[in-house]
C-alpha cells in the first residue's frame, strides 16, 4: 500500500512537472487551489520542490485580514511552507469588490434596466456593478500579464477561460485530474 501511494505521488508530480515545464514565472490561486482543493498538497509540494521558479499568488480576496491569514492557512498541513517563497501576493482592489455577490448572478441580471436592477438587487447601482464585473472578469489575466507570467493554476476554470484565451495565456484547472 505504501509503495502504491508513493508511486501515485511520483506519477502526479511528474505530470505536473511536464505541464509547468518551461514556465519560469507561475501564478497560483489560493482558495480551492493552494488550500482546500483536491490537488492542494501536490501543488504546495511542487512549489517547495521548485524554489528556483518565480511564484506569484493571485487571489480574489481583498481584505487585509484575509492576507494576514494566508500564511496560517498555507501551513495547515505543512509547517515548513512559507509565503516568502512567493514573489508577490496580488489581491483584488477593494473598490471593485463585488461584496460577495457572484459575478454569474450579476451577469444573469445584465439585461435589466437600471431601475429593475436596483429593485431586484435591493439597491445596487447597475453601472457600477457592470464596471466591477468587467474588472473582475479580467483581473486574473491582467495580473498574470503584469508579472510577465503566461500561466495560472486556478479552480475557476470556466469563469476565467475566456479572458485567458483572449490574452493568449494558459489556464490550468486546479480541480483537474493530476
Ligand atoms: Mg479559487
Amino acid at each position: 500500500m505504501i509503495f502504491y501511494l508513493k508511486f501515485v505521488n511520483v506519477y502526479r508530480m511528474d505530470k505536473l512537472d511536464k505541464i509547468l515545464e518551461g514556465h519560469q514565472i507561475i501564478c497560483w490561486d489560493i482558495d480551492n487551489t493552494l488550500i482546500n482543493g483536491p490537488n492542494s498538497l501536490l501543488f504546495r509540494q511542487w512549489i517547495k520542490n521548485n524554489p528556483d521558479r518565480e511564484h506569484h499568488i493571485i487571489t480574489f480576496r481583498c481584505q487585509y485580514q484575509d492576507i494576514q491569514n494566508i500564511q496560517h492557512e498555507l501551513q495547515f498541513d505543512s509547517e515548513d511552507f512559507h509565503t516568502g517563497i512567493f514573489k508577490s501576493i496580488m489581491t483584488m482592489p477593494s473598490e471593485y469588490d463585488l461584496d460577495h455577490i457572484y459575478p454569474n448572478e450579476i451577469r444573469k441580471l445584465a439585461h435589466l434596466d437600471a431601475q429593475e436592477f436596483y429593485d431586484i438587487t435591493h439597491g445596487l447601482d447597475k453601472n457600477h456593478m457592470m464596471e466591477c464585473l468587467e474588472i473582475c472578469n479580467n483581473y486574473k489575466a491582467q495580473s498574470c500579464l503584469s508579472v510577465n507570467s503566461k500561466i495560472l493554476i486556478d479552480d475557476l476554470y470556466d469563469y476565467l477561460k475566456p479572458s485567458f484565451d483572449a490574452n493568449d495565456l494558459l489556464l490550468i484547472d486546479a480541480l483537474g485530474y493530476f
